[in-house]
């Protein structure tokens, strides 16, 4: 068996690879939205020892943080959440959602909890659902009405 993908630091990703389908890798020429041809079902990263960079450095937030329960994890979430340090300063975080799940971003009361903190953190989430973008922030109408829809209270 080849080694799932992505190692980097913190928690084991464990059976999930969602990053190989719903991110995009530059240096593939790789579209998001679509699983990478290097990926086998079952089996992982078919080029895992000489992946791309962009693989190996990719953590994302759910990995990093040890305090986020295995319910959050992508695969069994949704939802993949992350942010780099350029966007961290500006406070921006990405969260892509599985277009075979689009309402996973507020399906649950975990996934509404760490919304609420982030965005009263001051993060602008910037929501990716297939072709679909939108910005969450605690100020935009938009997102009041998404939130208040959502069941998260606006702060
Ligand atoms: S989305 Fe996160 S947990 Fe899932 S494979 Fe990628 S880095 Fe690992
Ligand atoms: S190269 Fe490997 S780790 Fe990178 S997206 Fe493709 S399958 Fe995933």
């Amino acid at each position: 068996m080849n080694e799932l993908p992505i190692i980097g630091q913190g928690k084991p990703c464990g059976e999930c690879s969602l990053c190989c389908k719903l991110l995009g890798v530059q240096e593939l020429q790789k579209p998001p939205g679509k699983w990478c041809d290097h990926f086998e079902a079952g089996a992982g990263c078919s080029i895992y020892a000489h992946r791309p960079e962009e693989c190996v450095n990719f953590l994302c937030t759910w990995k990093g943080a040890p305090f986020l329960s295995d319910d959050l994890r992508p695969d069994k979430s949704g939802v993949i959440l992350f942010t780099t340090p350029e966007m961290d300063r500006h406070k921006i975080m990405q969260m892509h959602v599985d277009p075979k799940r689009p309402d996973a971003w507020n399906a649950t009361k975990e996934i509404r909890t760490l919304l609420s903190v982030l965005l009263t953190q001051g993060f602008q989430i910037s929501l990716t659902i297939g072709t679909e973008k939108r910005v969450l922030t605690s100020k935009t109408v938009e997102s009041v009405k998404a939130l208040i829809e959502a069941g998260i209270d606006v702060v």
